[in-house]
């Protein structure tokens, strides 16, 4: 419970930096202003600009004719928000199932109550996601394409054994974005015929991920609106003696 309770007066401070003020939700598809660096969610700022020529925070003149002219796509600030807001995309997800769901009957109160019963109650308030403005969806299904690439040509001494990194017989693999980096080591584990013993490390965009990380944070992090198979590269953990 303390743990919980801590991630919680964490999560109030941070708030403030990661919420849109134009709908009061976390940043989804995260967009700066670049004359004033203030961020909204993408749909929000875009939709601002159509009526007024200046940030709703700070009055700054953002445009005369071009709306989208100083605004630019924060990666940045989007991947803190996914990092920090560990439900975001799972919410996204719900109610972006209830949108089909309900298409041409744009009820949010129906989003509403899906997400107060959900399993997240003490979570940071994450039904202000879920009343939204609609539209957003993301762009892949429930699968991923991944390219498990090995690293290097890399050899280890292991328990008095020599290991040496091999390629997999089929590296084009797809899987459930629900994946979890343990899932992956295990199976190179199990394929490559490497005792457990001696750990892979994986990583995608020269960045290691750790075991409880899912694909779909991954992708959501380091290959957003990139072009799949998503590529990682595997190689055996340094000190692996
Ligand atoms: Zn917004
Ligand atoms: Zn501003």
């Amino acid at each position: 419970m303390d743990e919980d309770q801590s991630l919680k007066i964490c999560m109030r401070d941070v708030n403030p930096h990661i919420v849109c003020s134009l709908c009061a939700g976390y940043f989804i598809d995260a967009t700066t202003i670049t004359e004033c660096l203030h961020t909204y969610c993408k749909s929000c700022i875009v939709k601002y600009l159509q009526s007024s020529k200046c940030c709703p925070q700070c009055s700054v003149k953002v445009h005369e004719t071009q709306p989208l002219f100083h605004l630019r796509a924060d990666r940045t600030m989007q991947d803190i928000v996914f990092k920090l807001v560990p439900g975001l995309f799972e919410n996204e997800e719900k109610r972006r199932a209830e949108f089909y769901k309900s298409r041409g009957d744009l009820n949010p109160k129906k989003d509403k109550e899906a997400t107060t019963q959900g399993e997240n109650a003490s979570g940071p308030r994450l039904s202000s996601i879920i009343n939204k403005p609609q539209g957003y969806k993301y762009r892949y299904d429930e699968q991923i394409c991944l390219c498990l690439e090995r690293f290097s040509t890399q050899t280890v001494q292991h328990y008095g054994k020599r290991f040496q990194l091999q390629n997999l017989e089929k590296k084009f693999i797809r899987c459930s974005i629900r994946v979890l980096i343990a899932h992956i080591k295990a199976m190179l584990h199990k394929k490559l015929n490497i005792p457990t013993t001696l750990e892979f490390d994986v990583s995608c965009e020269e960045e290691d991920l750790a075991d409880e990380m899912s694909l779909k944070q991954i992708y959501l992090m380091n290959w957003y609106e990139k072009e799949t198979p998503m590529l990682l590269y595997y190689r055996f953990q340094e000190g692996n003696t």
